[in-house]
C-alpha cells in the first residue's frame, strides 16, 4: 500500500529574497552563520545572494560557497553576461555551484521595465542560459512574473531555455497574485506543453501578498513541481515568501494529502527561526504557524487540560518535532553547563568549550539573581557576550578567575560595558541583567558559589 513518496528539493532563499526585505539585511558573518544553520536544517539548495548587487553580496556568496559544502549553493544573476560572470566568480569554488538566471516574461515587464519584444526576450533568455551553462553544469532559469505571463509565451520561453541547457525551471509568482488551483493548472500546462520538460526539475517560487504562498507552493507540488523555493519565517519582499517551515510541516503532518519527502530536519526548524530573528532583529509574529511563540501555547483552561491528558487532543504536531524546547524545562542556577549548552543549541547557538564557559559564568550569576532564566534572558545574555567587536570573543565585562577575584576583590573594576540595547533595570553597579558586577557587594560569596556550578557538570 505504501506508495513511493516523491522527494522534494527544498531551495532556501532566506539569504537572497529574504534578505532583500526591509530590515532583514545581513552582513557576511551573519550570512555565513545562518548558512551553516541552513546546512544543519538539511535544505538542499542555499541561494546565498545576488553577487553583482554589491561587493558585500559577492563576498558573502563566496564565503558561503567555500565553507558550506553539502548543499548546492546558488547565486542569482540577471540574464546578461556581467551578472552571470560575477555570479560564477563567487560560486566557482563551491562543492556544488548553481547559477540562477532570471528574466521577466510578462508583457507588462517587457514593455515597461525591459523595453524589449517577446522575440528579444526569448533570444536573451536562451543566450544567457547558454553562457551560464558554459561555466556551470547546474543552471536554473526563472521567468520573472510568470503568473502574469501569457501561458503560450511562457511555454515558448521555457522551451528555449531547456534547449539551451537549463536544468531547473523555476516558476515565480513574483507579485503574489495567483491562487492554488490556478497555479497548479499552470504547472500542469507547462508539463504538458514544454518539450524536454521531463528532463528538468520544475520549481515553485511563491510570494505571500494574498496570504497564499504556501498553499500555492503545495498546489504546484501536487501538479508535479519537485522543488520549492522558500524562506525561514517566510521573510521576503513585501508580504514575504512561502515559509519553509510551513511547507515542510504540512507535508509531515498531512502525508495523506502531501505524499512527499524533504531532507529537512524538523528539529532544527526552531533554531533556524530564532537565529534569523536574532540576527535581523525582526521578531517572529507571535501567532506565526510553526515558529511563532504562541504556535504551541495553550492558554485556554480546557485546552491545557486536554493537552496534559493527551497532547493529540489539541496538537497536530509536537513542539519537539520542530525543535521548540520543552517549555517545562526551566533553567536555573542548578542547571549544569551541559543543560545550558543544549538550550543554547536549541536556540540556534553552538559554542566551543571556552565560549560556553564564558556564557556559563554569566548565566550562573544571572540565575542567582532572577531564579528562572527564560529563553529571552538567555538570548540577551548571548547577544551581550557576542557583541560584534574587534576581538573574537568580545566580553562586556571582564570575567575574573575566582581565585584572582578573591585576592583582588576591592580593586577589580568591570571593563566599560557597552550600553545594553534592551536593558533590564540596571543599577549603577550591575550589568545589563541587574546582576552585581565583580568587585561590588558580596562578590566574594558569589564567586565562591559560582565556582561550584562552573565545573560541577
Ligand atoms: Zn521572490
Amino acid at each position: 500500500m505504501t506508495a513511493e513518496r516523491a522527494r522534494i528539493t527544498v531551495f532556501d532563499t532566506t539569504l537572497r529574497d529574504g534578505e532583500q526585505s526591509p530590515g532583514c539585511s545581513m552582513n557576511r558573518q551573519e550570512k555565513l552563520r545562518l548558512a551553516q544553520q541552513l546546512d544543519r536544517l538539511g535544505v538542499d539548495v542555499i541561494e546565498a545572494g545576488f553577487p553583482i548587487a554589491s561587493d558585500g553580496d559577492f563576498e558573502s556568496v563566496k564565503a558561503i560557497a567555500s565553507v558550506v559544502r553539502r548543499p548546492i549553493i546558488a547565486g542569482l544573476a540577471r540574464a546578461c553576461r556581467p551578472d552571470i560572470e560575477r555570479a560564477w566568480e563567487a560560486l566557482k569554488d563551491a562543492a556544488r555551484p548553481r547559477i540562477h538566471v532570471f528574466l521577466a516574461t510578462s508583457d507588462i515587464h517587457l514593455q515597461y521595465k525591459l523595453r524589449i519584444t517577446r522575440d528579444q526576450c526569448v533570444a536573451q533568455a536562451a543566450d544567457a542560459i547558454r553562457f551560464a551553462k558554459s561555466l556551470c553544469e547546474d543552471v536554473e532559469f526563472s521567468p520573472e512574473d510568470a503568473t502574469r505571463t501569457e501561458p503560450e509565451f511562457l511555454c515558448r520561453v521555457l522551451e528555449a531555455v531547456v534547449e539551451a541547457g537549463a536544468t531547473t525551471l523555476n516558476i515565480p509568482d513574483t507579485v503574489g497574485y495567483t491562487v492554488p488551483a490556478e497555479f497548479g493548472d499552470l504547472i500542469t500546462t507547462i508539463r504538458q506543453r514544454v518539450k524536454g520538460i521531463e528532463n528538468v526539475v520544475i520549481s515553485a517560487h511563491c510570494h505571500n501578498d494574498l496570504g497564499m504562498a504556501v498553499a500555492n507552493a503545495l498546489a504546484a507540488v501536487a501538479a508535479g513541481a519537485r522543488q520549492v523555493e522558500c524562506t525561514i519565517n517566510g521573510i521576503g519582499e513585501r508580504a514575504g515568501n512561502a515559509s519553509l517551515e510551513e511547507i515542510v510541516m504540512a507535508m509531515r503532518v498531512r502525508p495523506d494529502r502531501f505524499a512527499y519527502e524533504t531532507g529537512v530536519v524538523g528539529e532544527q526548524i526552531f533554531a533556524a527561526s530564532q537565529m534569523l530573528s536574532e540576527i535581523t532583529g525582526v521578531p517572529v509574529q507571535p501567532n506565526k504557524a510553526i515558529t511563532g511563540r504562541n504556535a504551541f501555547a495553550h492558554e485556554a483552561g480546557i485546552h491545557q487540560d486536554g493537552v496534559l491528558k493527551n497532547p493529540l487532543t489539541y496538537e497536530i504536531m509536537t513542539p519537539q518535532s520542530v525543535g521548540v524546547p520543552d517549555s517545562k524545562l526551566v533553567l536555573g542556577k542548578h542547571s549544569g553547563r551541559h543543560a545550558l549548552g543544549i538550550r543554547c543549541e536549541q536556540l540556534g547557538y553552538q559554542f566551543d568549550r571556552r565560549a560556553l564557559d564564558d556564557i556559563y559564568r554569566r548565566f550562573v550569576r544571572l540565575a542567582d539573581k532572577i531564579k528562572h532564566v527564560e529563553d529571552h534572558h538567555l538570548l540577551e545574555l548571548i547577544r551581550d557576550t557576542h557583541k560584534p567587536s574587534g576581538s573574537a570573543t568580545p566580553l562586556i565585562e571582564k570575567i575574573v578567575p575566582p581565585q584572582a577575584a578573591v585576592v583582588n576583590a576591592p580593586a577589580v573594576t568591570p571593563e566599560s560595558a557597552p550600553e545594553p540595547t534592551k536593558p533590564f533595570p540596571v543599577g549603577p553597579q550591575t550589568n545589563a541583567f541587574g546582576v552585581p558586577l565583580p568587585g561590588h557587594g558580596d562578590s566574594h560569596h558569589e564567586q565562591t558559589q559560582q565556582e561550584d556550578y562552573l565545573w560541577g557538570v
